[in-house]
């Protein structure tokens, strides 16, 4: 019962795939601007956990969603990538995943299996979370998640391929009632994740595993139900899978989830040191103080890098604050490996019982420090400034009332049929480029619309282009010069979508 955990996954906005899989991966929190991105996405240039276990000699398997070909093009050993463009289409991806997934687990080919279905994003885009087609693919899953877990037991026998095997189900984004996601409502953030292991940590590491979140549901059954940012995925797996963490990354490794694998408790019962009880909630503390020194280590070689290449940067005053966090953890760390050898006497319950107390300070003290800038960085990389939010709106409608205010006062001077009137022959072109510029501001209130937001863009302008270059030609006044480089932006213009 207790090999099994279920956590409330956070998710920060944007909350579409390819920002999710590159959070996931890196640790980071991409920006809007990489929305742009989300369709023929670019190569992941930052570090992340696909090059560190390509770099550390770790096969990678992964089948479904294609997005992970773009952002990994070189990093797998097996690959079977299917395309997910089309909304439409709920099984295409999810078969071939299912086609892969259990044969796969009988192989012995990989260290990372990554299985990517998206049918469920697929049926609320088009029918919405409260359909028929939803509950029939989150049926499909389930059973799929029981012959998952079901081939994993039977292999996870001592000795068996799946001894050490650490399962994790999760949704990279949320989404709304009616199926849409990218921006930071409830819905599109919170997502959830499974874990499961073959083996049960021992009761004492378990008492750290937030027995507080755990409740009976309405049969009685006691079920877990943890937080955990996705933003701490990165680490906690690399600290899980034994690679680096990745540059960028500011998570913080899940404590819980970092538990629940036997690699963390399993043959650490010797100790801290020659004189420490053998004890299997110390040894488990120490091993992950341990691995918050490391964590935190390396999210201040970031912040300081970071601070000191940044235009942006951070507010001095906070970055003061969480950099006195990090010297009080170190100054502290120092304290808490100095070998304090008890007296014969003093040794037993006691001396167990301040070495846990030391090393529960030592883990506060690196948390508070990670946790303090990763809030940070959240408030300084994807919260909203509501003030320049609104003066960009109000310049966006005042502009287009300017324009309109001029096609109004043109068309007062004198009618576009009036060939005798100056100003009549520009009228029909500035209605044209006022009917684009209001479809353009209005496009920009839709919903999910950050997703398509480049798209639209490039097709007003190519449809302006061709508007442009077929009134020159039925006007008569077709020139070269003026033409060709309008013909050559259209083909630029329909390259990039
Ligand atoms: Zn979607």
């Amino acid at each position: 019962k207790n090999s099994a955990r279920i956590f409330k996954a956070l998710a920060d906005p944007p909350t579409t795939s390819l920002q999710r899989l590159k959070a996931l991966t890196t640790g980071g929190l991409p920006t809007f601007i990489d929305v742009g991105n989300s369709f023929g996405a670019p190569a992941i240039v930052e570090d992340n956990i696909m090059h560190q276990l390509v770099k550390s000699g770790k096969r990678v398997v992964m089948m479904g969603d294609d997005t992970w070909i773009q952002l990994y093009p070189e990093h797998f050993n097996k690959s079977f990538p299917y395309p997910s463009f089309n909304v439409k289409d709920l099984d295409t991806v999810d078969n071939g995943v299912i086609d892969h997934l259990l044969p796969s687990l009988h192989e012995n080919d990989w260290d990372v299996l990554i299985a990517h279905f998206l049918g469920v994003d697929h049926a609320g885009h088009i029918f919405g979370v409260d359909s028929t087609p939803m509950i029939q693919k989150l049926e499909q899953y389930n059973q799929i998640l029981e012959d998952v877990i079901d081939t994993l037991k039977s292999l996870s026998t001592p000795g068996g391929p799946h001894e050490n095997t650490l399962l994790l189900v999760m949704g990279d984004h949320g989404q709304t009632l009616n199926g849409d996601h990218g921006g930071g409502t409830a819905e599109e953030v919170e997502t959830s994740l499974f874990a499961w292991s073959p083996k049960t940590p021992p009761d004492a590491v378990l008492s750290v595993l937030g027995e507080n979140s755990c409740n009976f549901d309405l049969h009685g059954k006691e079920v877990c139900v943890s937080t955990m940012q996705q933003l701490d995925f990165a680490v906690t797996v690399s600290a899980l899978l034994g690679i680096p963490f990745p540059f960028g990354s500011i998570g913080r490794v899940n404590p819980e989830l970092y538990a629940l694998s036997a690699g963390t408790w399993d043959n650490q019962r010797t100790g801290i040191n020659a004189c420490t009880p053998q004890d299997d909630l110390v040894a488990w503390k120490m091993r992950y103080a341990e691995v918050l020194c490391v964590n935190s280590w390396q999210v201040k070689r970031y912040i300081d890098q970071y601070s000191g290449s940044s235009i942006i940067g951070f507010s001095a005053e906070y970055l003061h604050h969480v950099e006195e966090l990090y010297s009080k953890a170190q100054a502290n760390w120092s304290e808490v490996l100095k070998p304090t050898c008890p007296s014969e006497t003093a040794k037993g319950e006691e001396f167990k019982e301040s070495a846990s107390s030391a090393l529960q300070l030592q883990i506060d003290a690196y948390s508070s420090f990670l946790e303090s800038f990763a809030k940070l960085a959240r408030s300084a990389w994807t919260e909203f400034d509501l003030w320049l939010m609104g003066t960009g709106l109000l310049l966006m409608i005042l502009s287009v009332i300017t324009q309109a205010y001029i096609l109004v006062r043109l068309n007062a001077v004198c009618q576009p049929s009036d060939q005798e009137c100056p100003s009549s022959r520009i009228i029909p072109k500035l209605s044209f480029a006022f009917t684009l510029v209001t479809i353009r501001a209005a496009s920009l209130l839709s919903n999910s619309y950050i997703l398509a937001e480049g798209r639209v863009t490039n097709f007003l302008l190519a449809t302006s282009c061709i508007a442009g270059v077929w009134s020159s030609a039925t006007n008569g006044n077709f020139t070269i010069e003026v033409n060709i480089p309008i013909i050559s932006m259209l083909f630029k213009l329909s390259f990039v979508h």
